[in-house]
């Protein structure tokens, strides 16, 4: 066995590529195996939104403040581009102006920076917003945005310059038998193990997976042609369904009502989980989405009536010259039905490292960080 490593990392999305940074900046030798020829699974399919807001306040929402302060690193040491303009969520009904008001006044108490903004507030921050009975917005300085696919692209040869990172496409992991780990048709010799393999649970310890209580979620995203040159968007995008959706504002005694209405007013909504959030990517287009479909069993054809939903929620709040779609797709991230992520120890030296649901690329960073930062595994 020619090849030596102090840690193994399965999979090359935003998790493995974070825990490759985690393990290299604190002196380890790392290598990566990533199976397909380049990273195509959630982590190049999202907004490229690192969003704290969406996290609810305490443990979660520290954690996904340490993450981005990680991120920041990284994305200065790689010279790679990212948008630290915050995010926005528009008001256009009164229960969802309830929400945002009652929030922007419990924030500083509870850890988070936001304000309530009124209508002109709004538009003076963002021109990509329809002014139509438009009542204010919440505003978050803290969340910014990377282009996902630029991102994944640029991180391991950043990894291999910075840090001399072993990257292996085209390598899938079929065994891990410590020190022994077998990929494609190499073998390598390794102390620790960590199995980032996003929705993968067949390939390795599918016992463990299969009782981890993990599903999946395939969520469909559409992406805009490009703005005109030097149309920026500003701050990411989201609306009251947002509200809705993210358990941070469940703090709000106003919240109820507004789950509610929306419940009885909109159930194809609830029916598909429909959200609407826009981002801009490093080509001016607009990426926008999304929705929820769970189940461990991914259908791989997209619903016309999911994207007509979407497209019709984001006209609502979105003026944007160019609507003009020139993408879409989905993506299938795993979850666990209560727990934010899933750590598991499968066999001595290796951890699984999965599912952030929704919050992948806001929190990697930060539990990579956790994954390492307390010594060996
Ligand atoms: C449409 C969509 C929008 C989202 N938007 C956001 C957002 O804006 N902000 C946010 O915080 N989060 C967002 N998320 C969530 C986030 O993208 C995911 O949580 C995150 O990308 C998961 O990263 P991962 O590395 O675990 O998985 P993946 O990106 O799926 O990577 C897993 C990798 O492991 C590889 N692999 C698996 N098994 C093996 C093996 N045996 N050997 C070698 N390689 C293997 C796979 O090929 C794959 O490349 C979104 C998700 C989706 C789907």
């Amino acid at each position: 066995m020619n090849n030596t490593a102090d840690v193994a990392i399965v999979g090359a999305g935003v998790m493995g590529l974070a825990h490759a940074y985690a393990a290299a900046s604190r002196g380890m030798r790392v290598v990566v195996f990533e199976r397909g020829l380049r990273a195509s699974g959630a982590s190049v399919r999202n907004f490229g939104l690192i969003w704290p807001i969406g996290q609810p306040q305490g443990r979660m929402h520290q954690l996904a403040l340490r993450s981005r302060a990680r991120w920041v690193e990284v994305l200065e040491q790689a010279k790679i581009p990212y948008w630290p303009r915050g995010s926005l969520h528009v008001v256009y009904r009164d229960d969802e102006a309830a929400v945002a008001r009652e929030f922007s006044e419990l924030a500083a108490g509870i850890g988070y920076e936001c304000s309530w903004l009124n209508r002109d507030q709004v538009l003076s921050r963002s021109h990509a917003i329809n002014a139509d009975g438009l009542i204010g917005g919440l505003w978050s300085g803290t969340e910014l945005t990377v282009d996902p696919r630029v991102t994944i692209a640029a991180l391991p040869g950043f990894l291999h310059e910075r840090f001399g990172v072993e990257v292996r496409f085209g390598c899938a992991v079929h065994s891990i038998d410590l020190p022994a780990v077998e990929a494609g048709n190499e073998r390598w010799a390794v102390e620790q193990a960590v199995v980032c393999s996003g929705d993968d649970f067949e390939t390795l310890y599918p016992e463990t997976f299969a009782a981890s209580g993990l599903t999946r979620v395939k969520l469909q995203m559409l992406r805009t042609a490009p703005q005109p040159e030097g149309w920026q968007l500003g701050p990411a995008l989201a609306a009251g369904l947002s509200l809705r959706y993210y358990s941070t504002f469940g703090v709000c005694t106003t919240w109820p009502s507004l789950r509610n209405r929306i419940q009885q007013e909109t159930p194809e909504y609830e029916r598909w989980g429909i959200h609407g959030l826009v981002s801009q990517t490093a080509q001016g287009e607009l990426t926008l989405g999304d929705s929820h479909e769970y189940g461990a069993c991914v259908d791989v054809f997209n619903r016309e009536e999911v994207d007509q939903l979407i497209l019709g929620y984001i006209h609502g709040f979105l003026n944007a010259p160019v609507m003009k779609i020139a993408q879409r797709w989905h993506g299938v991230y795993a979850k666990h039905p209560e727990k934010p992520y899933l750590a598991i120890t499968p066999a001595p030296g290796v951890r699984i490292l999965t599912s952030p649901g929704g919050s992948g690329m806001t929190l990697s960073f930060g539990i990579a960080e956790e994954t390492f930062g307390d010594g060996d595994l």
